[in-house]
């Protein structure tokens, strides 16, 4: 069973306001994440949570995360637009991107954002973009091979690819990379890597803290340039399915200081601080997509024709990810009926959900899908002429604001040539 944060009665009044389908976020649950996130790593002084903005571009989210102590990680020219115009500056912005464009590197300057470079190429693409290299730089790390964790019966609790992955350097060029970056005046550096995606598992950022700290070590000892952080990124993950555990931040917080204190501290290393960047756990559960139902299709399945499409959330047709549906007002109701829940694009993976146990579901009901808060209206496209839904804020007061509104036809064709 997975809970909306919303009822149906609100979401009654709500939709009587702002027509379907939009994205809902939910105030309190946000604010209350990155408090939990925060106190996991309070042990840390140098500690924050650079926020991924790429999973919820959205100024008003971004506010109140600033208001909860959060930095920014930006990957993009618009993203550092928009977290300069949040009020986000210097160290408060991390910029961790790949295959980046020299005025990216030179707005993310210009605001004082800690540069972490994807590759050994860009030391000196940067220097020639610049003039020069900033005193605080940071290298993205790839280890490669085949990262797992746990073991267990039905396979590995988290498997990834690094090994396959575009990003980061290798072992050697990390090395070089230091060395390079020292040479051209750089007096403070970082290490960051991203090693699995969307874990669930209390030992993912333990492991890769173990990983990044040990290389730290070395890499400080090789090359005499001074570390000053490193950079877990994201990854955490969040229970999609109902029967999944969910991850405990205060574990995940405990087991990274363990390895702090096992390999940092007895380097002579204790002044280093850590930073995250996740999205998904700090955003996904707090958001949803609410969409209501327009049509029932009887052909060799059950169909369940909604007002939201894959245009609105991708994760479904690109990923066959699963998103938790809740029929409103019918919460208690037996899951008695196998339908395919699908959007209007011209696609045929344009489906929310296919064989889904749920409720009868008449015409009209309003459907809530889940853990749409990171990654949802993000991703978002116009494919087929279809428009971005609107945002929506549900306040710790139980008030609703709206944070962006729908596009409009002539959004969609405001960038064409007549
Ligand atoms: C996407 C991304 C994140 C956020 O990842 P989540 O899985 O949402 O936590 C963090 N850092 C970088 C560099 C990213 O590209």
């Amino acid at each position: 069973m997975k809970t909306p944060f919303v009822t149906n009665r609100q979401l009654q009044e709500i939709t009587a306001v702002y027509p379907t389908p939009f994205h809902l976020y939910d105030e309190r649950g946000i604010r209350d994440c990155a408090r939990r996130i925060r106190a996991a790593f309070s042990w840390n002084p140098g500690f924050r949570e650079y926020f991924a903005v790429k999973a919820t571009p959205n100024p008003q989210i971004l506010k109140l995360l600033r208001e909860e102590g959060c930095g920014v990680d930006c990957s993009s020219l618009t993203e550092l637009m928009m977290s300069d115009r949040c009020g986000f500056a210097g160290p408060e912005i991390m910029f961790s991107s790949n295959d980046t464009p020299a005025e990216e590197f030179r707005l993310a300057d210009r605001l004082g954002a800690t540069i972490n470079l994807d590759d050994l190429t860009h030391v000196d693409y940067l220097y020639h973009t610049l003039g020069r290299i900033p005193e605080t730089i940071s290298c993205r790390y790839n280890p490669g091979g085949v990262f797992q964790l746990g073991a267990s019966q039905e396979g590995f609790q988290v498997m990834d690819n690094p090994g396959q992955a575009k990003y980061g350097m290798t072992r050697p060029q990390l090395t070089e990379a230091f060395t390079r970056l020292r040479d051209l005046g750089a007096k403070e550096f970082g290490i960051h890597a991203f090693l699995a995606s969307n874990t669930l598992s209390n030992d993912y950022y333990p492991a890769l803290a173990r990983i990044l700290f040990t290389t730290a070590v070395e890499l400080q000892r090789e090359t005499g340039c001074h570390i000053g952080f490193i950079n877990l990124s994201g990854g955490v993950g969040i229970p999609y399915r109902p029967d999944q555990p969910a991850n405990d931040i205060a574990v995940i917080g405990e087991g990274v200081r363990q390895a702090y204190e096992e390999i940092l501290v007895p380097a002579g290393m204790g002044d280093v601080a850590l930073c995250t960047e996740m999205g998904r756990f700090l955003l996904g559960p707090y958001g949803c997509l609410v969409t209501r139902v327009l049509h029932q299709k009887h052909t060799y399945k059950e169909y369940i024709g909604v007002d939201a499409c894959a245009a609105n959330l991708m994760r479904p047709a690109i990923y066959g990810a699963y998103h938790h549906i809740t029929v409103m007002g019918k919460e208690d109701a037996p899951c008695d009926h196998v339908y395919d829940v699908t959007g209007s694009l011209c696609e045929n993976n344009d489906k929310f959900a296919v064989d889904r146990a749920l409720p009868q579901i008449d015409i009209g009901d309003l459907l809530v899908i889940h853990d749409t808060g990171a990654h949802g209206f993000a991703m978002g496209y116009q494919y087929n002429g279809k428009l971005r839904s609107a945002e929506l804020l549900l306040q710790p007061d139980g008030q609703v604001r709206l944070i962006r509104r729908a596009e409009t036809p002539d959004d969609y064709f405001a960038t064409m040539v007549w």
